[in-house]
Order: structure tokens, then C-alpha cells, then sequence
């Protein structure tokens, strides 16, 4: 198994920005991605850590989305803050994790981001519709350690 550094190849990292980026069109919600080794915390809980630590609690309407690897580990986590947590259907972020863990298990690493950060995008777009100018919140690189 690869290192958190080299999850993705620079030109993979491209395309999930770019796909956050497009995501992010069109709608006030923010998408981020932190990708690490190895947590001894359950996926979930550290995810919730890694939320606050990037401020993804600081949003304006609470919509930011975090999609979280654990590399060494073989985890993938995704939570969402309260505003679209309250809105979103209750086995949305299931859905969209078994989406995402599909590739993964076949080594698409780079295709499962891309399609989950996406579909997240499009729930996004639905629940919290904004302007093309909207101001982004919260960076779109890729938060690795
Ligand atoms: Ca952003």
C-alpha cells in the first residue's frame, strides 16, 4: 500500500481538484479531501477531528463535506456538517461512500474520489443552490499527512 503522499499521482491530484472545483459550482457547499497513513481512532471519529482541524465547521450555511482515506489503514470516511446533514437523505452519504470504496477495491483511487466528490456536488447543487460567483470558504487542495 501506497504512502499518503503517493495515493494519487500529481496528474490523479489534478483531476480531484478539478472535480472539487466543479463540484463547488453552483453551490454555496464546500468539499475538502485530507488523505493520510494511519489513524489509531475509528474512520469516523477521526474524520470528525480532521472537519474542525481544517475549519470545516466554520461554513456559513454548515455545508461543508469532507471525504476522508486513511491509506495504511484501508478506510475511507465522508461526514457532512449539520446543514446538510439536516437536509440530506439519511443514507446519502452511504451511498456515496459504497460508490467511492467500489473503486477503491479495484485500485481506482483517483476515479473513486472523483465520482464521489461529484455526486456529493450534485446533492449540493440541490440543496444549497448559489451563483456562479459564490465565494469560496474553504481551499479545494488536496490535505495530506
Ligand atoms: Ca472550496
Amino acid at each position: 500500500m501506497p504512502l499518503a503522499k503517493d495515493f494519487l499521482t500529481p496528474e490523479e491530484e489534478h483531476e480531484v481538484v478539478q472535480a472539487i472545483v466543479a463540484a463547488e459550482r453552483n453551490t454555496s457547499g464546500e468539499i475538502r479531501v485530507h488523505i493520510e497513513n494511519h489513524t489509531e481512532k475509528q474512520p469516523l471519529e477521526r474524520a470528525q477531528e480532521v472537519f474542525y482541524q481544517l475549519g470545516m465547521d466554520k461554513t456559513t450555511l454548515q455545508n461543508g463535506v469532507l471525504f476522508y482515506v486513511g491509506v495504511q489503514d484501508h478506510t475511507f470516511a465522508i461526514i457532512g456538517d449539520k446543514g446538510i446533514n439536516d437536509l440530506v437523505e439519511n443514507n446519502f452519504w452511504d451511498k456515496t461512500k459504497d460508490l467511492v470504496i467500489s473503486h477503491f477495491k479495484n485500485g481506482r483511487f483517483k476515479q473513486g474520489l472523483v465520482e464521489g466528490i461529484l455526486k456529493a456536488g450534485e446533492k449540493l447543487k440541490v440543496l444549497f443552490p448559489s451563483s456562479d460567483n459564490n465565494k469560496d470558504e474553504l481551499p479545494n487542495e488536496i490535505s495530506k499527512n
